[in-house]
C-alpha cells in the first residue's frame, strides 16, 4: 500500500464517523508528508520541536501542524507563531509560556491537557489531581491567548486489549467530567485525543474523536523516537 491509498482508506473510514486523522510524520522525510498532502491529508504532528520547525519551513503553507511530543518550556518561543493545536501540555508552567508566546504573536493557540493514564511510568502528561489543580489554579484562568480544546492521552503500550479498553474509558469518563464542570459554556472545549496505530479502533469505539496514526500511514520508523520498548 502507497502513502496516498492508506490516507485515502483511513479518510473513508474516518471522516463519516466524524473523527479527525493526525498523520505522525515524525522521522519521516518531506516526499512522504507532500504524498500525503497530495492525498488530500492537511492535519499533520510531530514529537519534537526542531523536526516540527524544519518541516514548517520546508512544506505547503496551508498545513495544519501539531505537536504531539513533550514541549520543554524554552521550546515554545520556535512554534508560537505557526501552531495549530499543542496535544502534550502537561504543565500550568508550560501553558503559561505558551500563552505569553501566543501573545508576542497576537493570537490565540489551542491546546489539549496531556492526561497520564498509562500502566507505565515512562510517559508524560498530568494525573487527575494536577489537572483539577490546574484547571483551578488563578493562573489559568487568567491567561488569554490560550484556549483549551480538550485532553489527549497514551494508553500502555501492551496487547491486552482489555486494560487499553480500560484506560480509553477512563479517559473519556473524565472527559465528560471536565466538560460539565469546567469548560460547560465552552463548545470549543470539544476534542478527546486518543488513539495511536496499534489502538486507535479501540479509541474511537470508547470516544475519541481524533486519532494520530504514524506508522499505519508511513510505514515503520527505523528510528524510534516515541515508545521506549
Ligand atoms: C509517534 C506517536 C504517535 C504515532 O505512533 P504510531 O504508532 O506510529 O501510530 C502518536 N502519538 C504520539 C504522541 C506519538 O509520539
Amino acid at each position: 500500500m502507497s502513502i496516498e491509498n492508506n490516507i485515502t482508506e483511513l479518510q473513508k473510514e474516518l471522516q463519516p464517523i466524524a473523527v479527525q486523522l493526525v498523520a505522525i510524520s515524525k522521522t519521516k522525510p518531506n516526499e512522504d508528508v507532500l504524498e500525503a498532502y497530495h492525498a488530500g491529508q492537511r492535519i499533520f504532528g510531530e514529537n519534537q520541536v526542531q523536526e516540527l520547525v524544519a518541516k514548517y519551513e520546508a512544506l505547503p503553507k496551508d498545513i495544519e501542524w501539531h505537536l504531539v511530543g513533550h514541549l520543554q518550556t524554552n521550546k515554545v518561543k520556535y512554534i508560537a507563531e505557526f501552531i495549530s493545536l499543542i496535544h502534550s501540555v502537561d504543565s500550568l508552567k508550560v501553558l503559561m509560556e505558551i500563552n505569553k508566546q501566543a501573545k508576542k504573536h497576537n493570537r490565540v493557540i489551542d491546546c489539549l491537557l496531556q492526561v497520564f493514564i498509562a500502566d507505565e511510568d515512562t510517559k508524560f502528561g498530568l494525573d487527575h489531581a494536577e489537572l483539577i489543580e490546574l484547571l483551578r489554579s488563578p493562573e489559568f484562568t487568567e491567561l488569554e491567548n490560550i484556549r483549551i480544546r480538550g485532553l489527549m492521552g497514551i494508553a500502555t503500550n501492551t496487547e491486552n486489549e482489555r486494560i487499553v479498553k480500560e484506560e480509553f474509558y477512563e479517559l473519556k469518563m473524565l472527559f465528560d467530567g471536565i466538560k460539565v464542570t469546567y469548560f460547560r459554556k465552552q463548545a470549543s472545549f470539544d476534542i478527546l485525543s486518543m488513539g495511536m496505530s496499534s489502538d486507535y479502533k479501540l479509541a474511537i469505539e470508547q470516544g475519541s474523536n481524533m486519532v494520530r496514526l504514524g506508522s499505519t500511514i508511513f510505514g515503520k520508523r527505523v528510528i524510534k523516537h516515541f515508545k521506549a520498548k
